[in-house]
């Protein structure tokens, strides 16, 4: 298909989203309004208006649930079986939150929208291998209980009123911006500082990418720029051992990327040092007959063993693939980084209900908090766990204030 035909069509499906989301009326005063309409937001006007809230999500976006359909490469890492606060960046805070049954409720909320999955290697993924699949069930749940999705809004402020918060957005198919009241307000909107929240004078900690490609001093491995190599990789700090992963490995000129280097992300700081194991996998028995016979290629990718010196000695490159050492310069493409540490520090709120103890009212899920795990299905569940428990409790509250 010729691009402007495609540009064409982006530009017609843009236009019905915006005509569609000019069409969602906002009521002036809901019990709950999710600010952001990601995978927690989506969980928190679940759970809200499940509970009885009425409940307004207000998306930056044209349409809900956009985020979701990027993760785990189309196909949506949702969960991991292996579900625990210690893979956290705040294990204390998380396991607050979660309790005991943190992998029993999330796959409890999730089947409760409809949705099957199975595990690769304690990795869960529907059925369907799709993440729409995930977004669809969502937005069906959400819509069922009544919530309403209201797309092309961005929240810009916050603020408290005489009777509970209220919420200023603009939107996106028009030239206005509008505001309404709601006794809570759930923050949901991500990674990164929203601006929106500055009146209310919250803690906030600084934000950083992690889950991102590590960046290493130049060496002659990265010349492969582009192989991929199986590796157990020892992350270490002036010789102590920080943290050890194994699987698949991307060189790149820059540095090293794949899961197991996003993993090591959430540790490593410049200066320090990558050891690669490249014969983890291989029997010692395969590398004493590469030895004998003088040649390592059938153990190794041919150019990496060139790239080691085999031409000149089988067994000296073989013991150097035992440890191949970068030393680590930085973070490397942060744009694309899949997580961001830092937020709305965690301990300014109620762990039991996520509302922020110095602002009734206020509660706060998912990427928008201090919160980060490791690859492999947690950060996905703690979105929904979280947007799970923040909904509940803002409709709880929204309830309490009513009879009041
Ligand atoms: C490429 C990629 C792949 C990933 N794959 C996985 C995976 O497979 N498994 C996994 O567990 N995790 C994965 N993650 C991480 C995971 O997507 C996030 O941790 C999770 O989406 C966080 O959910 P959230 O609802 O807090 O934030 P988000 O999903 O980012 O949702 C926030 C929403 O708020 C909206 N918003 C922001 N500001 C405003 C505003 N001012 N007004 C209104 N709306 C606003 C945004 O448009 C967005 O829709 C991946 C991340 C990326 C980037």
């Amino acid at each position: 298909m010729p691009s402007h035909t495609r540009t064409e069509s982006r530009q017609q499906l843009r236009a019905r989203q915006l005509a569609r989301a000019a069409n969602t009326r906002v009521p002036d005063s809901p019990d709950v309004i999710v600010c952001g309409g990601g995978a927690a937001g989506l969980s928190a006007a679940i759970a809200a208006a499940e509970h009885g809230a009425t409940t307004v999500v207000l998306e930056r976006d044209a349409e809900c649930g956009r985020s979701i359909l990027a993760t785990g490469n189309g196909r949506c890492n949702l969960s991991n079986l292996e579900l625990s606060p210690d893979r956290y960046n705040d294990p204390s805070f998380v396991g607050d939150v979660v309790g005991e049954t943190f992998l029993e409720d999330t796959l409890s909320f999730l089947g409760g929208c409809g949705l099957a999955w199975r595990s690769e290697e304690g990795r869960l993924y529907p059925t369907s291998n799709r993440a729409d699949s995930v977004r669809s069930v969502l937005l069906a749940r959400a819509r069922r209980a009544g919530a309403v999705l209201a797309g092309a809004r961005d929240v810009r402020r916050v603020e408290r009123t005489s009777r509970g918060l209220s919420v200023t957005w603009d939107e996106s198919f028009s030239d206005r911006s509008a505001t309404a009241e709601a006794r809570s307000v759930v923050v949901a909107t991500g990674g990164g500082v929203m601006a929106a929240l500055s009146g209310l004078k919250l803690d906030l900690k600084p934000t950083s990418p992690v889950l991102c490609p590590l960046a290493c001093e130049k060496a002659p491995v990265l010349a492969l720029d582009g192989r991929r190599v199986r590796a157990e990789v020892t992350l270490l700090r002036q010789g102590t051992v920080l943290a050890r992963e194994a699987g698949e490995v991307l060189l790149r000129g820059y540095g090293l990327s794949g899961i197991v280097l996003f993993d090591l992300s959430r540790l490593a700081l410049p200066g320090d040092v990558l050891s690669l194991d490249l014969l983890a996998d291989v029997p010692d028995d395969a590398v004493r007959r590469a030895i004998e016979l003088n040649t390592a290629d059938g153990i190794l990718d041919p150019e990496l063993a060139r790239v080691l010196g085999a031409q000149t000695s089988v067994a000296a490159a073989l013991e150097g693939a035992r440890r191949v050492r970068l030393t680590v310069t930085g973070l490397a493409e942060t744009d694309r980084a899949q997580v961001m540490r830092g937020g709305l520090a965690n301990r300014q709120f109620d762990p039991r209900t996520l509302g922020a103890r110095s602002v009734p009212g206020l509660f706060a899920c998912g990427e928008v908090l201090d919160v980060d795990g490791a690859c492999g299905g947690f950060n996905l569940s703690w979105a929904w766990r979280s947007g799970e428990i923040a909904g509940t409790a803002a409709a709880v509250r929204a309830r309490e204030e009513k009879v009041r």
